[in-house]
């Protein structure tokens, strides 16, 4: 039986080594830091992810049921209805892969991928904690990929990717609820502090995850626009405690998928909603339909097949509707006029329809 080895144990990795892991492979995922660990991200994942990922209710900080968008430009607020979980991804990260664990797969914590030289069959991988040796490899090293790096990939261009800064700001769960509402999520959309993308204040339990993010080339002064938008939700947040900072960068596009025995799964493939940011979901199906993919191309031994079989599962699920967002996104985001015509819609509308539908009249 082929061994695989996965590299990073984010919910692109886990969900495909126990996908892989299921059905009998040797799978080990290489991870660099020690779980359960932070990772900047909203949390925010759609109910039907909650659904078809089995997400127990125990690590989950809290339910919502709507997303309040605020068009600051004109002063407007719009209510959307939307229902899902807000989780820390320390806490997702960690069931994913404990899961992936339970059913087979190795997991070597605290390592990082270094080198990786190609053998005659499959792959010699170096590591901080020694060398391994596997027929496949699955990069799920996010948006950075060292992997993709290492085996000369491109890289993300620089309009391929935004830069988003977060707080968490410690409050105690009545003052959150007070402010913010018990189940809403809070969005906030101007083209003076985000440029094409958005800030977003998302409630945890006792803590305030306050987020803003902007495509690399619309950035004006990141740090400055962050504090603008701070000083701007002063009200929601005053009071509270910084128990953490981080800067991250998220594709907004999509670039290679396969090459040789490699595999790009979750953000190190690009696998991004460029309107949202929502990652979570694309990693997590990516992760799946990759193992699915893989799985039928070696039990049928037609490896050739596995690329165009991989590039339909994904563009079925998921892959057209990225690309056509990618494409209008700098015209949705591209002044407040057309902030607020796309919010009008998608207080009605699922995105991917308003973006399918623009998508086809461009
Ligand atoms: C600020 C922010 C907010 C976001 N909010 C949301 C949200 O609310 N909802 C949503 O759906 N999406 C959100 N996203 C997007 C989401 O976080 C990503 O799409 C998702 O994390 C992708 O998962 P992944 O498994 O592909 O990669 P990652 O989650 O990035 O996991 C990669 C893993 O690889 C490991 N790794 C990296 N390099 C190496 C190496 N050399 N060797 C070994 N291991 C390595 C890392 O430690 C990490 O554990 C947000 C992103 C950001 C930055």
């Amino acid at each position: 039986m082929d061994s695989i080895i996965i590299v990073g144990a984010g919910p692109a990795g886990s969900t495909c080594a126990e996908t892989l892991a299921k059905n009998g492979f040797q799978v080990t995922i290489i991870e660099k830091e020690k779980l359960p660990r932070y990772k900047a991200c909203g949390g925010a994942i759609p109910k039907e992810m909650l659904d078809k990922f089995k997400i127990p209710s125990e690590i989950i900080q809290r339910y919502f049921n709507s997303l309040t968008l605020h068009h600051i430009a004109n002063n407007i607020v719009i209510d959307r209805k939307g229902e899902g979980a807000i989780l820390w991804r320390s806490d997702l990260d960690a069931f994913l892969t404990q899961r992936a664990s339970n059913s087979g797969a190795r997991l070597e914590e605290n390592t990082s991928v270094t080198n990786i030289i190609r053998k005659k069959t499959g792959f010699e991988i170096k590591t901080t904690k020694g060398d391994f040796k596997s027929d496949w490899i699955i990069a799920a090293d996010g948006v950075n990929s060292t992997v993709l790096r290492l085996c000369g990939w491109r890289k993300f261009l620089r309009n391929e990717l935004a830069l988003t800064i977060t707080h968490e700001i410690a409050l105690s769960k009545q003052i959150i609820e007070k402010r913010l509402g018990s189940d809403q999520l809070h969005i906030y959309f101007g083209k003076q502090y985000f440029g094409t993308g958005y800030g977003w204040l998302f409630p945890k339990k006792d803590v305030i995850s306050v987020g803003w993010g902007c495509r690399l080339p619309d950035i004006r002064n990141s740090n400055q626009q962050f504090q603008e938008f701070t000083e701007m939700v002063h009200d929601q947040i005053k009071g509270g405690k910084l128990i953490k900072k981080a800067a991250h960068l998220v594709p907004v596009g999509v670039r290679s998928i396969y090459r040789d025995r490699i595999i790009a799964i979750g953000d190190a493939a690009g696998f991004v909603d460029p309107l949202s940011g929502k990652g979570i979901p694309y990693a997590c199906l990516s992760g799946i339909i990759a193992g699915q993919v893989l799985k039928k191309a070696i039990d049928k031994n037609k490896l050739d097949e596995f690329k165009e079989l991989y590039e339909k599962k994904l563009t079925q699920a998921f892959l057209t509707a990225l690309i056509a967002k990618r494409d209008i996104q700098p015209e949705v985001y591209g002044s407040d006029e057309n902030i607020l015509r796309f919010m009008k819609l998608w207080q009605n509308h699922r995105s991917t329809e308003i973006a399918m539908s623009l998508w086809k009249n461009k």
